[in-house]
């Protein structure tokens, strides 16, 4: 448990909530035996018994291990099968193993891996890149936090500028510039309910605002030292925050008048359109950043940029017959491998048409998940965003990271989680996020809608 704090809309009883969580660990414990012993097994090799910190944090008494997954399915080393709304939070937003990527991959891996060389496969994802999102210049990297860590260094390269101001609650990756959090006297700290971030320098290079707050980010870039302004178009990871109308083109506005770069990621939003958020609304930003799901999963990650931002780093720094002006590493990327799914990924997975049945999917969520908190008379709200959609334990919609976080309730999103597995149904842990993918049946919908009114009707009781 990260927090003990609760929603004051939490609906049930601590006491009861406790009793339930415990007969949902019960059930858990006992369809899961296999995953609990090779998580006991685990502790002598692996740090708390998993390869990487999060796998452990879906607040369960040990992790399932996977045996496979494929499409919108997953099922663990016990036989037990999920209907998959995580899709590794994003990673496979076009369902696990999408045909097209898998074949690309399992062509290529025996062509040649990695090379130091480009593959032609480079200028199909370069214009198809292009086209979609608007940007006329792109290089490859390996994951998201990587891209985002290049961007910031072109940003400090080309303005001289050493801060990068980011949103509060926002999450782009282990950056330690954008790991602060603003405490409640407007100070950045390095702890908060949903992150734990000890070894990230004290001495920041950060500055931190709230979401649609404009005068704080004019008052932060008046300063005139940050590089680079770093942001999600729709905040998705404290929650889903929604940008509120004509916020977009006032950032775009201050970072103009104040000679800062606007870098926006698009890593979750790409979930938004076939352009991400970006092409969807029209955003003018100077770079774009995006990862995770772009190559079905397999890591690859894009940065893309304006003709002017390329012209200002060659007249900057490049040298003749050089064509690596800014010294950015990275021996692994922009491999044939990674390449070549990227490259299916985009051209045949994530397609206009896959767009389109997430988005309608989407809907039928979100209509069916909204009927259930009329009819219950529950005091939550949903946000809509895309292929995604959230239940908010609160009765408006947050307008930043600090309301969302105020009303997080992590005892009810691990119990209803939890609820929800043991009946074969997984959503993305942190929060109530829930993808649909192109494989997602209105039928697979219909039975997570169930099982949240099964859940909520049986909570609220108590
Ligand atoms: N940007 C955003 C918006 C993210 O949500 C994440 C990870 N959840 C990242 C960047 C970093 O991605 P990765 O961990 O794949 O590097």
């Amino acid at each position: 448990m990260i927090t003990d704090k609760k929603t004051p809309y939490r609906l049930v009883s601590d006491r009861r909530l406790a009793e339930l969580r415990s007969r949902e660990n019960s059930l858990f414990q006992e369809r899961t035996h296999k995953s609990r012993q090779l998580f006991q097994e685990a502790q002598e090799m692996l740090l708390n018994g998993v390869p990487m910190p999060w796998m452990g944090d879906w607040g369960t008494s040990h992790p399932i291990f996977v045996d496979h997954a494929s499409g919108n399915r997953l099922t663990d080393i016990d036989g037990n099968e999920y209907i998959d709304f995580c899709l590794g939070d994003t990673g496979a937003m076009f369902g696990h193993s999408p045909e097209a990527t898998a074949g690309a991959v399992s062509r290529q891996v025996r062509r040649g891996i990695t090379t130091m060389m480009p593959s032609p496969d480079a200028l199909e994802i370069g214009k198809e890149l292009g086209k979609r999102f608007g940007l006329p210049l792109w290089q490859v990297a390996m994951t998201a936090t990587e891209a985002n860590r290049y961007v910031i260094r072109i940003c400090r390269a080309l303005t001289g500028r050493p801060k990068v101001l980011s949103m509060n609650e926002s999450y782009h990756g282990s950056l330690d510039e954008t790991l602060p959090h603003l405490g409640k006297d407007g100070k950045l700290e390095l702890r908060s309910d949903f992150d734990m971030n000890p070894g990230v320098p004290k001495d920041s290079l950060s500055r931190i605002v709230e979401f649609n707050d404009l005068e704080a980010l004019e008052r932060e870039l008046a300063h005139r030292d940050c590089a680079c302004v770093l942001a999600e178009p729709v905040m998705t990871n404290c929650g889903m925050v929604l940008p509120q109308p004509g916020y977009h083109e006032k950032l775009r506005e201050l970072c103009d008048k104040y000679e800062t770069l606007l870098i926006i990621d698009e890593t979750h939003t790409f979930s938004n359109g076939y352009g991400g958020y970006t092409a969807a609304r029209g955003l003018k930003p100077d770079f774009i950043t995006l990862g995770k799901s772009i190559a079905g999963g397999i890591p690859v990650s894009v940065y893309g940029f304006t003709r002017e931002v390329g012209d200002r780093i060659n007249a900057a720094f490049g040298r003749k017959g050089v064509s690596d002006p800014m010294g950015i590493g990275g021996t692994l990327s922009a491999n044939a491998f990674a390449l070549a799914a990227m490259r299916e990924t985009l051209t045949r997975v994530a397609t206009p048409e896959a767009f389109e049945r997430m988005f309608a999917g989407q809907e039928r969520l979100s209509d069916g998940l909204d009927a259930i908190l009329a009819r219950y008379n529950i005091p939550w709200s949903l946000t809509r965003s895309g292929a995604r959609c959230e239940l908010q334990f609160m009765p408006t919609l947050p307008k930043n990271g600090t309301e969302a976080k105020e009303h997080f309730d992590w005892e009810l999103m691990y119990y209803t989680h939890l609820y929800l597995e043991n009946r074969g149904i997984l959503i993305t842990p942190f929060h109530n996020m829930m993808l649909i993918s192109p494989v997602t049946t209105d039928e697979d919908i219909d039975k997570l809608i169930q099982g949240w009114e099964d859940c909520l009707a049986e909570l609220i009781q108590g």
